[in-house]
């Protein structure tokens, strides 16, 4: 991708002018080699604090998601503690949890400019990740 633009993610006191060589898939600023927190294939992150909390969440979730399979292929609740005979699933992540462990809540989603809340049945760990992932 050829990238004429200068860096923007150097903070308002001390810019940053370096030559750009990517723009960040969350915010859409063009950042520099010494600005990039995580470039691969087409996917381009750059410093910025919430950029970095959305990738690092990414990373989390697919593990998350990866040891709820596993113990749901086992029969068990998602939850790490939890016991056997799952019988809900989470809308979100669509993994098995026992009645315990989702709860009906009124989640935001984006469509397009505006957040429409729906009612979801959501584990723990989706209905927190929302915080890092309001407001793109
Ligand atoms: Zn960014
Ligand atoms: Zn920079
Ligand atoms: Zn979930
Ligand atoms: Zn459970």
């Amino acid at each position: 991708m050829s990238n004429p633009q200068v860096c923007q993610v150097g903070s308002l006191f001390a810019r940053c002018r370096e030559p750009a060589i990517q723009v960040c898939q969350y915010c859409a600023r063009p950042f520099c080699s010494a600005h990039a927190y995580y470039l691969q294939d087409h996917e381009a992150v750059c410093t910025r604090k919430p950029c970095r909390a959305r990738r690092d969440d990414l990373v989390a979730h697919l593990e998350y998601r990866r040891v709820v399979a596993a113990r749901n292929g086992a029969g068990l609740c998602g939850i790490e503690t939890c016991g056997p005979h799952p019988t809900m699933e989470c809308s979100l992540c669509h993994g098995r949890f026992c009645s315990e462990h989702l709860r009906e809540r009124l989640y935001p989603f984006r469509q397009g400019r505006v957040t429409v809340e729906r009612p979801v049945s959501a584990c723990a760990r989706c209905w927190q990740r929302r915080k890092i992932w309001r407001g793109a």
